[in-house]
């Protein structure tokens, strides 16, 4: 397990999947989080399960350029310090082809996928700036090509990842690190939640996706929020202290090739 003892995270997206294995492996390593999500109920809960002393709840739309910005003030607020933001709310996004592509739909998943990147990391820096730190951001497999996801949300990931390289490189003077984590197929509730489905549903969902989905990737199961978290865990400890400006597939393996080359019991189509 990495050792985050002494830093200070903020966490978007972390009332649920990912983002809150994040919080709970960050925390278990040492870290004091800011928590940031519009799901208020549960970043309260979170709050009540940790102790003020280890977690801070603070209500944050990511597409609100002021909520944003509050989220990553509050860590030196509350903790004194901002070490380490993992920029990782998300959703599914529209879910239209280029032919029929709905513009808004395509403007609010720009700015809640990439634009919160941008912003995220751009509100950090006057935190970070003279003694460094360590940002993640999540992309996705989908950045690495077609057909995992809808085209609006897998140019948006492909975006983050580009944007963790560049930004890497620009903040390389402030010792900042900047780093992309591309998840594989992660069950959780984004996909219920991206079909619309009230939030316990989809939370029900994420349980039986975690359940059903085994035989998608060559290591024999679906991946689990903490997957992703101990990877950012690693990266945002003193030991990826040489890491900046990568891009870190955890998938399982998914990307690899097609079923038939990894799965003998899979038909070839030659
Ligand atoms: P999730 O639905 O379990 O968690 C996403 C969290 O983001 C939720 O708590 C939600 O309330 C929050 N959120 C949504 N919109 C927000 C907004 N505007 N402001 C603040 N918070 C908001 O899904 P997850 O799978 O944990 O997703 C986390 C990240 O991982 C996303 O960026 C997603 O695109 C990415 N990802 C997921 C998978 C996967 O298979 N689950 C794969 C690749 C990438």
């Amino acid at each position: 397990m990495a050792d985050l003892k002494g830093k200070v995270a903020v966490i978007t997206g972390a009332a649920s999947g990912i983002g809150l294995a994040g919080v709970e492996v960050f925390i278990a390593a040492g870290a004091r989080v800011i928590a940031g999500d519009i799901q208020d109920e549960k970043g309260k809960a979170l709050e009540t399960r940790f102790g003020p002393e280890k977690l801070r709840f603070v209500h944050c739309d990511v597409t609100d350029m002021d909520q944003l910005k509050a989220v990553m003030d509050a860590a030196p607020a509350a903790f004194g310090s901002l070490d380490i933001v993992w920029n990782n709310a998300g959703h599914g996004g529209t879910n239209t082809s280029v032919e029929e592509l709905d513009l808004d739909g395509y403007d609010q998943t720009m700015n809640l996928l990439l634009k919160q990147v941008f912003a995220g990391t751009k509100f950090a820096i006057p935190h970070m700036k003279d003694k460094g730190g360590a940002i993640i951001n999540t992309s996705s497999i989908s950045a690495v090509s077609a057909g995992y996801a809808p085209i609006t949300y897998s140019v948006a990931k492909k975006g983050v990842a580009h944007f963790s390289k560049l930004a890497a490189a620009e903040l390389s003077k402030y010792k900042i690190r900047v780093n992309a984590i591309l998840p594989g197929f992660i069950a959780t509730s984004i996909f219920g939640a991206s079909l619309g489905l009230p939030r316990e549903v989809a939370d029900q969902m994420a349980e039986m996706l975690y359940q059903a989905g085994g035989k998608m990737q060559p290591i024999g199961r679906v991946g689990k929020g903490t997957d992703i978290a101990e990877m950012a865990a690693f990266l945002a400890s003193d030991a990826g202290e040489f890491i900046t400006g990568g891009e870190f597939l955890v998938d399982g393996g998914m990307t690899v090739g097609p079923r038939h080359s990894w799965d003998a019991t899979a038909a070839s189509p030659v």
